[in-house]
């Protein structure tokens, strides 16, 4: 099962050869550590991804915004995505108890609700403003920047990642959409300030070009704000350990 969805997704260029293998080790993970359960909460996760990723994604292309290499995940790109579920999933399965459905969900929630409010904030006809500076607008695509379309997004994400968590029996009856949506939303607004305050931010030391890659036109850039070795799949993986946290958090307090 886990090696035909990731066909598909290879299939339809949605992973590259290195996301294929990572996509295998992250599903098995899941799918042995969880079960099936877990397992169709992944595929709900990654679907909505790829949705999202190509919705208009012609319009996001022309904007100069669209995810590179025609939309398609590379493998870091699925580690930080997923990486830190699978653990919990295999924890589950040495440990056991609700306390790893819980922080599963948290962090597919801040995965999904993350990568949905970057690709609709895209859309967005208002500029993004800089999370940790409100009245500062900031150009689409730029990490820190927040919308209300994106905050929209990140909270319908993880409400439907919920719901189906609830659907299909997670949590021991706590009440899972309440958690599923403060993991994502809480997630998703950490990655906006770890995106803002610590994710490499540079500028080509040949074009003056303002980039958040590692090299430009052939150099390594010159940093401006943020860390060197902090990229955002750096910053992903950390809000998706944000997004677990809270929603456990959450399951002590109501
Ligand atoms: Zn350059």
């Amino acid at each position: 099962m886990v090696i035909f969805f990731a066909l598909i997704a290879i299939a339809s260029r949605a992973i590259d050869k290195g996301g294929f293998l990572a996509s295998v080790v992250v599903g098995y993970s899941i799918l042995w550590g969880g079960g099936y359960k877990w397992f169709i909460i992944v595929a709900a996760f990654f679907t909505l991804g790829v949705g999202f990723t190509y919705y208009k994604y012609e319009y996001k292309k022309r904007m100069g915004t669209a995810q590179e290499k025609g939309g398609s995940r590379n493998w870091p790109n699925i580690i930080a995505n997923g990486g830190v579920a699978s653990i919990f999933a295999v924890a589950q399965t040495f440990f056991g108890g609700f306390m790893y459905q819980i922080l599963f969900i948290g962090a597919i929630s801040a995965a999904g609700a993350d990568t949905v409010a970057t690709e609709l904030g895209l859309l967005s006809k208002s500029h993004p403003r800089l999370i940790t500076r409100l009245n500062k607008e900031v150009a689409h695509g730029t990490s820190g920047g927040i919308t209300l379309l994106g905050l929209l997004g990140a909270f319908l994400t993880s409400a439907i990642i919920g719901s189906l968590a609830l659907l299909v029996g997670l949590g021991d009856g706590v009440n899972l959409i309440l958690i599923s949506i403060f993991g994502g939303v809480v997630g998703s607004i950490g990655d906006s300030i770890l995106g803002a305050v610590l994710q490499r931010k540079g500028e080509c030391r040949i074009c003056g070009k303002f980039t958040e890659g590692s090299r430009h036109c052939d150099e390594p850039v010159k940093i401006v704000s943020g860390l060197r070795f902090i990229d955002n799949n750096v910053v992903n993986l950390l809000a998706t350990i944000i997004g677990a946290a809270a929603a456990l958090s959450l399951t002590f307090i109501i």
